[in-house]
């Protein structure tokens, strides 16, 4: 398989040259050349697969030619192994309302799956040869910790993670700053705009890649826009599928509508590539906050980026989408194709508040605030389209605890913290402390 850019097919690359450079030449993101469609007989008998083995199925084929079939095996057993499971949460006129957790990897969000898919690949393009990696990583929260988690102990591999000091909550701090080992944290004074500056600077600096390629190391992100990372969050929707089925022995004739809580897209892009891998998935929904320049552009057909507003689910708080083009290279830049199989709406934080309670009181399940917008979403599309049987699944991307402060004031209760949580609490953390001056920052790498 190769990968094209978004801004030209003219010159594809290995899947090795994507995964290392991140972006394209031409600022393009990188898009597998072919989506082909899996056989019959894997969705004949896909209920009775593992995760695990479903997702070596879906990787084989998009990965195809790139990349033996025993390693892929080795990386996704390794990457891909913590639970997924879907849950029933409510019937409601007209559908039945699942949804599925996609937070019971090691740091509690969805953003698990792709970082450590991502670190296991890496890490086998290193092996057997005498290059060294330093990744740089800012954060403005999560993508952190699961980055900085996903390669831990990797041998040749050094991480730095930049967060911005006072802006990240205690949890996402802690979670950042007691990993240890090869893995080291910045805590900027300033921004989450500065910590991607201080990143974009030094890969940007000749004399730092000279000076580091006499030690054999090359500077790698771990953007969320890889290509590593976008494409293992596929696996998920077909195993929600499988988990349906054996439920629904005749879910043939059922509608099923998924509703992806979106920031940047990606889990959304991952999903309509599962689609075109044959998934019958009858409608997605892009759930947004408050930021909703998606929403608008469904809606208007005018693309406008626009400037972030702070909301709960501050994971989603994205005025730009970087995954908007590879939605809109999916469809050939035509609209209303992409209509027919996603449809947008948006939510404020009240609306979101007021979910979080009304299912914790009708149903006892706890929803984080993105889930909760994707759950709004889900709800939404079913009562405007209540002429049809749905199966309706709503994406829960982070364990309520992680937004603790959020979830607890509203429902007036406790929120009891899973152990991998408490214990790192625990620690003690470790970070260095650094202006926005980059000659200091630069000092500090090796
Ligand atoms: C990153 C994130 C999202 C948004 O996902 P995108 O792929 O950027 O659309 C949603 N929820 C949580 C908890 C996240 O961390």
């Amino acid at each position: 398989m190769k990968f094209y850019s978004t801004n030209s097919k003219k010159f594809p690359v290995s899947l090795k040259q994507a995964v290392m450079m991140a972006t394209a030449k031409d600022n393009g993101l990188f898009m597998p050349t072919k989506i082909l469609p899996l056989p019959k007989k894997f969705f004949a008998t896909i209920e009775k697969e593992s995760f695990q083995e479903i997702g070596l199925e879906v990787a084989n084929s998009l990965f195809k030619g790139s990349i033996s079939r025993k390693d892929l095996k080795q990386i996704i057993e390794k990457s891909i192994n913590f639970k997924c499971p879907l849950k029933k949460i409510s019937n409601e006129k007209g559908a039945e309302i699942y949804t599925l957790e996609l937070f019971h990897g090691p740091t509690l969000a969805f953003k698990d799956f792709g970082a450590r898919f991502m670190a296991q690949l890496m890490s086998k393009f290193l092996k057997n040869s005498k290059q060294k990696l330093h990744i740089l990583a800012a954060t403005s929260g999560d993508t952190g910790s699961a980055v900085g988690k996903a390669f831990y102990n990797m041998p040749n591999i050094k991480v730095s993670l930049l967060y911005p000091g006072k802006m990240v909550s205690r949890i996402q701090e802690q979670q950042l700053t007691t990993i240890g080992k090869n893995i080291q944290a910045f805590e900027v004074k300033g921004n989450f705009d500065d910590c991607q500056k201080l990143v974009k600077t030094a890969f940007a600096d000749q004399d730092l890649r000279k000076k580091l390629k006499t030690k054999n190391i090359s500077l790698s992100s771990a953007n969320s826009i890889n290509i590593a990372r976008l494409l293992p969050q596929s696996f998920y929707y077909f195993y929600a599928y499988a988990q349906l089925k054996k439920l629904h022995p005749d879910i043939k004739n059922s509608k099923i509508i998924i509703s992806v809580p979106s920031g940047n897209l990606g889990n959304l892009t991952a999903g309509i590539i599962a689609k075109k891998m044959g998934l019958p998935i009858t409608q997605f929904i892009a759930a947004t906050n408050q930021n909703n320049s998606f929403t608008e552009f469904l809606k208007t057909g005018n693309y406008k980026p626009k400037n972030t507003i702070p909301t709960i689910s501050n994971a989603m708080d994205v005025g730009n989408p970087n995954n908007f083009v590879r939605i809109q290279s999916l469809y050939g830049n035509k609209i209303n194709e992409i209509k027919k199989d996603i449809s947008s709406s948006s939510f404020t934080d009240i609306e979101t508040k007021r979910a979080i309670k009304e299912i914790y009181e009708k149903n006892n399940y706890i929803m984080d605030p993105h889930g909760a917008v994707a759950y709004l979403g889900l709800k939404d599309y079913i009562k405007n389209n209540s002429s049809q049987k749905m199966i309706g699944i709503f994406l829960e991307t982070a364990h309520p605890a992680k937004f603790a402060d959020i979830v607890e004031a509203i429902l007036k209760r406790k929120v009891e913290l899973p152990t991998k949580l408490k214990n790192c609490l625990k620690k003690k953390k470790t970070a260095k402390k650094i202006s926005t001056n980059y000659e200091v920052f630069e000092r500090l790498l090796p």
